[in-house]
């Protein structure tokens, strides 16, 4: 229950913390007016909604250090945002907190060829990195389909994966150090410029924590050399087994391409409706295949991608002709979210991964669970990763639709665990999936996480409610109370 005392005591904090903003910011860097900080509500994932108590948008690591040392002086909990693209809620914010925006810090601080590293603020564009490699040789490799717009930050924070992560791997592998403030408000510097330094891998704490340890204010990530040559191949199946099928192949033979995405045939309607990329027609699935390397290579692979397409059912390849042509095979997929729009009112994006043999089994109980609940499901996904996106179409004008939705998209989470896999392969779990992780890790596992969460944050301050389903003060005891432990009985620890 609150009571008004507590609601005095909030205010009394914000207007605090506004203080401490308006001393440090110009006039733009600090929203106290209820109809602008509605612009922050939410993120990616609309259907949450909370309107922020106070926004500051800082633009160095002091300005952001002090105002983080302000909310823990007055015990307001906040909440980095860089781009607010976050599919699962993680920078929804706090009615009685704070939201601490990065998109002022924008600057590219180094890009060094030699050691093929650039140094970059949590706000800059994921694809602003790759541009500013590119003159150099370079590029940065993680693609988020939400490159043109997502932050550095956001995708440090969601260890984000992208088309091109199945041969780079995800932002924890382009992840060498971080410069990190605490929610004590300490400004660290995580990682080192030389790689594998000793100690814990607290960078490998962090990429990934969305946002519940701390703030990053500046990362070193890795740069990429250019390749000599890239082919991109379209190719139609009648089924999404085939599809499956094909990648697996592919993979058994040893060749991992750049990328490999598949798309079932409701999501190329409504691909070809929104953005006319001319997939084959009549295909119940296609894959987009690309290739990198050396030039030499990459025919030698491209011959055998070829071979092992047509072998499992393949009805047409295109290979794409020039660099416009793989722009428009890319467009299908990569505006294939926004694209479901057409078909459907309301959709939800689904994010599971499971292993990549699995594939076909998979995709045919979501067919079953989609026939045999009426919810249409579409479905694109990072099949090389085995890392599936169904969208779960619905109309939420229609009573009921909205909650088969949310059932059937819940299944087909359960189906991921049963076959071994997770209840998110990118997207994080946000304040969405918090209630799923108990499907997924027992209550020993969930204590262990919230140790480390707590070494970090024991206030409980920094975005707190998020990731975990019950929050826990760090003061407690974790654990159900079992007793003592066998190693404290067999004599062989103690507890300290
Ligand atoms: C159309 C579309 C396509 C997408 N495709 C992909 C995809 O292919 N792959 C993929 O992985 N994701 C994808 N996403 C999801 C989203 O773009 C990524 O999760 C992205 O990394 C979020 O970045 P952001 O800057 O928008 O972060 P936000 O949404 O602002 O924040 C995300 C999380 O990061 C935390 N955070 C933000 N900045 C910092 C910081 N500096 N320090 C600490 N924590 C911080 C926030 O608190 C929050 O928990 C897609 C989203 C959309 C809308």
């Amino acid at each position: 229950m609150v009571t008004v005392q507590d609601e005095t005591r909030t205010t009394a904090a914000l207007e605090a913390v506004a203080r401490v903003a308006r001393e440090l910011l110009s006039d733009e860097g600090v929203i106290t007016d209820h109809a602008r900080l509605r612009t922050y509500e939410c993120d990616g994932l609309a259907h949450y909604r909370v309107t922020p108590g106070l926004v500051v948008i800082p633009e160095d690591t002091a300005q952001t250090a002090a105002l983080v040392r302000a909310c823990a002086e007055h015990g307001l909990p906040f909440v980095a945002r860089g781009s607010g693209t976050g599919l699962s809620g993680g920078s929804l914010p706090h009615a009685e907190g704070v939201l601490i925006v990065t998109s002022r810090m924008r600057r590219i601080l180094d890009v060094r060829r030699e050691d093929q590293r650039a140094v970059v603020e949590p706000g800059v564009i994921n694809l602003d990195v790759t541009r500013a490699a590119a003159p150099h040789g370079y590029y940065y490799a993680p693609d988020p389909s939400s490159q043109q717009i997502c932050s550095i930050g956001g995708n440090v924070a969601e260890n984000s994966g992208g088309a091109h992560c199945l041969k780079y791997g995800f932002t924890t592998n382009h992840v060498l150090g971080a410069e990190f403030i605490t929610p004590q408000g300490e400004v660290v510097e995580l990682g080192s410029a030389a790689p594998d330094s000793p100690g814990y891998d607290l960078v490998g704490a962090v990429v990934g924590s969305e946002g519940t340890l701390g703030i990053v204010t500046k990362t070193t990530v890795r740069l990429v050399r250019l390749p000599e040559e890239v082919r991109t191949i379209l190719v139609g199946f009648e089924s999404t087994d085939q599809a499956g099928a094909a990648t697996s192949a592919i993979i058994a033979a040893g060749i991992v391409p750049a990328a490999i995405e598949m798309m079932d045939a409701l999501a190329i309607e409504a691909a070809e409706a929104a953005v006319h990329c001319n997939y084959p027609a009549g295909a119940g699935a296609v894959l987009v295949i690309e290739l990198d390397g050396a030039a030499f290579d990459v025919g030698q692979e491209y011959d055998e991608v070829e071979r092992l397409c047509r072998e499992n059912g393949s009805f047409e390849q295109r290979l794409a002709t020039d660099p416009v042509d793989r722009a428009l095979i890319w467009k299908g997929r990569k505006s294939a979210f926004a694209a479901v729009g057409r078909i459907s009112p309301d959709y939800i994006v689904q994010d599971g991964v499971i292993p990549r043999t699995a594939l076909p089994e998979v995709l045919k109980a979501i067919a079953e669970l989609s026939s045999s609940s009426g919810v249409r499901v579409a479905n694109v996904f990072h099949a090389g990763d085995g890392n599936l996106h169904p969208l779960v179409l619905f109309d939420d004008a229609k009573e009921g639709a909205g909650e088969a939705a949310e059932k059937v998209s819940g299944a087909i989470l359960d189906l991921c665990i049963k076959h071994g896999g997770s209840i998110t392969g990118e997207h994080g779990v946000g304040v969405d999936k918090a209630k799923y992780m108990p499907r997924m890790y027992n209550d020993d596992d969930l204590d262990t996480m919230q140790l480390v969460r707590c070494a970090f944050d024991p206030d409980n301050i920094s975005n707190p409610g998020k990731v975990f389903p019950t929050p826990r003060l760090c003061g407690e005891v974790p654990g159900r109370h079992k007793g003592a432990h066998p190693l404290q009985e067999a004599g062989l620890a103690e507890v300290f």
